[in-house]
C-alpha cells in the first residue's frame, strides 16, 4: 500500500549547491546568504525591504511590535488559523479580538470586523488562509475609516494576488513562514516584508539583540531577540525563491486535478472556493464535508489506515483550552469558523504527487467517504 503524507517539502539540487556553499565558506550566520536571500525576496514581490527571521511566528512578533502594538491594544484577527497568529498578538502584551470569517472562503468577514471595533483596536491582522487573499478592499477600507493599522500574516499565501495586488502589501507589513510545508521553505524561518524604512530598521535591530542600525557592536538602544535566520536556511531559501515559477505552477498543476476529480462528489464534499478578484497559491488543499452526520475524525483516521493521511485543517484559536481559559470563550462564540472547523481536512498535497496518485487518493476518499455514510442512515 503506498503512503502518502499530508505534506513534503520540494528540494531541488540547487538548494543542495547553495546550501554546501555556506556550509564550505566558514560563515554560517550573518553572511550572504541572508543578504542575497532577501534582495532576492524584495525583488520578487516587488517592496523595498524584507527582513528575514527565524521563523514566521518571529516574524508575527517583531512586525506587531515595529508598528507599535502594545499592552492595552486590541488586534481584530480571524480564529479560524494557526494558532501562531493569535499567541503573536499576546507576546505583545496586546488583546486578540476575534471576528467571525465567510463560509466559503474561510477568511475573516469584514462586517463582523467593523461589529467588534472599540476605543481600543488598534490594528486588523487578517489572515489569508490557506494560499487565499482576505477581501483586502474592504478591510482597508475599514482600517482607514477607523484610523487602524493592518499588518497581515501572508504566512499561507505567499504570493498570491487581491485584485492583482500581491498580499503582505496592503499593510504597514507583510509577514512570511518557511516551515517545510510552506509554498517554500528553509527549514524554519521567516520574513517581514515592508515599504516603511523605519518598520524594517527595526526589525532588523530586534531581531539581532536590539542592536543599534550603524553603531553594530557599540551599543544596543533597545530589547531585542534572537531571531536571526542562519545562512543554511537562507541558503535553502536564495534556491527555493529563485525556483517559485516553478514550485507554484506545479502546486496550481496538483490542485486543478484535484478539483476536477472531486467533481462527481459534489454531494458530498465542498473543495476548496475561490473568490472573485482573488488568485490562490495553494498552501494546502482543503476539503469540507458536507454532511454534518459523518464524524470527521473518525473519517480520517479510516483514510490514514488506507494510506491517505489527512489532518483536521483548522480548529478554531478561541476553543484552544489555554484561550478558552485565559478569555473565558465557549462554544457557540464564532459560529461559522466552528462549524467551518467541524467539517474541514487537508488532504495529502505536495509537488511530487502524479495525476495517477491523485486519482488515487480521490478513489480512496470516495469508497471510505460511502462507508462512513452508511453508518449514518
Ligand atoms: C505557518 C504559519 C505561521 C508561522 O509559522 P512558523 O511555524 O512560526 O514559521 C503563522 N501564521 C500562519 C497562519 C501560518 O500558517
Amino acid at each position: 500500500m503506498k503512503i502518502y503524507p499530508t505534506a513534503r517539502p520540494y528540494i531541488g539540487v540547487r538548494e543542495e549547491r547553495y546550501v554546501l556553499q555556506a556550509l564550505r565558506s566558514g560563515v554560517l550566520s550573518i553572511g550572504p546568504f541572508i543578504e542575497r536571500f532577501e534582495k532576492a525576496f524584495a525583488k520578487r514581490y516587488g517592496v523595498k525591504y524584507a527582513c528575514a527571521v527565524s521563523s514566521g511566528t518571529a516574524a508575527l512578533h517583531l512586525a506587531l511590535l515595529a508598528a507599535g502594538i502594545r499592552e492595552g491594544d486590541e488586534v481584530i484577527t480571524s480564529p479560524y488559523s494557526f494558532v501562531a497568529s493569535a499567541n503573536a498578538i499576546l507576546y505583545v502584551g496586546a488583546k486578540p479580538i476575534f471576528a467571525d470569517i465567510d463560509a466559503r472562503t474561510y477568511n475573516i468577514d469584514p462586517r463582523d470586523i467593523e461589529r467588534r471595533i472599540t476605543k481600543k483596536t488598534k490594528a486588523i491582522m487578517p489572515i489569508h488562509i490557506f494560499g487565499q487573499p482576505a477581501d483586502m478592499s474592504a478591510i482597508m477600507r475599514i482600517a482607514k475609516k477607523h484610523k487602524l493599522l493592518v499588518i497581515e500574516d501572508a504566512c499561507e499565501s505567499l504570493l498570491s494576488e487581491w485584485k492583482g495586488k500581491k498580499v503582505g502589501t496592503f499593510g504597514k507589513a507583510g509577514t512570511f513562514a518557511f516551515y517545510p510545508n510552506k509554498q517554500m521553505t528553509t527549514g524554519e524561518g521567516g520574513m517581514i516584508v515592508t515599504n516603511d524604512a523605519s518598520m524594517d530598521a527595526l526589525c532588523r535591530s530586534m531581531r539581532n539583540q536590539g542592536r543599534g542600525e550603524d553603531a553594530a557592536w557599540l551599543d544596543h538602544p533597545r530589547l531585542g531577540f534572537n531571531y536571526r535566520m542562519d545562512e543554511l536556511s537562507a541558503a535553502v531559501g536564495l534556491a527555493q525563491i529563485e525556483n517559485i515559477h516553478f514550485l507554484l505552477k506545479e502546486r496550481a498543476k496538483i490542485a486543478a486535478w484535484y478539483t476536477e476529480f472531486f467533481k462527481a462528489l459534489a454531494d458530498d464534499i465542498d473543495v476548496p472556493y475561490i473568490a472573485p478578484h482573488a488568485s490562490h497559491t495553494w498552501f494546502v488543499y482543503v476539503l469540507r464535508l458536507k454532511n454534518g452526520g459523518i464524524d470527521r475524525d473518525a473519517f480520517i483516521q479510516d483514510l490514514a489506515r488506507r494510506g491517505v493521511r489527512c489532518r483536521p485543517y483548522l480548529p478554531s484559536i478561541h476553543l484552544f483550552q489555554f484561550y478558552r481559559k485565559r478569555f473565558g470563550f465557549a462554544k457557540g462564540d464564532l459560529p461559522v469558523s466552528e462549524a467551518v472547523s467541524a467539517g474541514t481536512f487537508a488532504i495529502p498535497f505536495y509537488i511530487g504527487l502524479k495525476k495517477s496518485d491523485v486519482r488515487s487518493i480521490v478513489r480512496t476518499i470516495e469508497q471510505t467517504l460511502a462507508i462512513h455514510e452508511k453508518k449514518h442512515v
